[in-house]
């Protein structure tokens, strides 16, 4: 800790005003502390690296949607048996696949939001979680809380 005024070779005290910054009790000079000031800054820091709790619950949420959508659909289509059904199940594949493409795409983009904490990212998979619904809105209960948590996570995370 013991740190050098690189003017006169006095030994640096901390600044009692602003504990990021050293002093030379000589020339009363200031001097930044190295390393950003770790000390000082840290509880800011600190909550800026957390994830945001909402953005995290829109994420787990839509992964489980997609793996029971995975498990559902490709149950379904395997499942039947006539042709007429099979051709039945392959129309409401057509019919949902927009909307799962959406809705991969939105959790994809939830989850940079979420690891990376940009804004941006976040409100894109807001948006997706939205078109998703609008594309299927028989399944609306299952994007509805992603897309309602996603756009307050992404009021949340703050302007850089
Ligand atoms: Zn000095």
């Amino acid at each position: 800790m013991a740190r050098k005024c690189p003017h006169c070779g006095n030994e640096l005290i901390e600044n009692p005003a602003n504990e990021n910054y050293l002093l030379c009790m000589n020339c009363n000079k200031n001097y930044k502390k190295p390393g950003g000031g770790n000390s000082g800054s840290s509880k800011k820091s600190k909550k800026n690296s957390g994830f945001n709790i909402l953005l995290l619950i829109s994420f787990i949420i839509g992964c489980l949607y997609l793996l029971y959508s995975l498990v559902y659909w490709s149950g379904a289509v395997g499942s039947v048996s006539g042709v007429g059904e099979q051709i039945g199940a392959g129309i409401a594949t057509v019919l949902v696949m927009p909307h799962l493409i959406c809705t991969v795409l939105a959790v994809i983009f939830n989850a940079l939001g979420l690891f990376m904490n940009k804004r941006g990212f976040a409100l894109t998979g807001a948006i997706l979680y939205s078109v998703a619904l609008v594309l299927f809105p028989m399944y609306f209960m299952f994007v509805i809380i992603e897309m309602i948590l996603s756009y307050i996570g992404f009021a949340q995370i703050p302007k850089k």
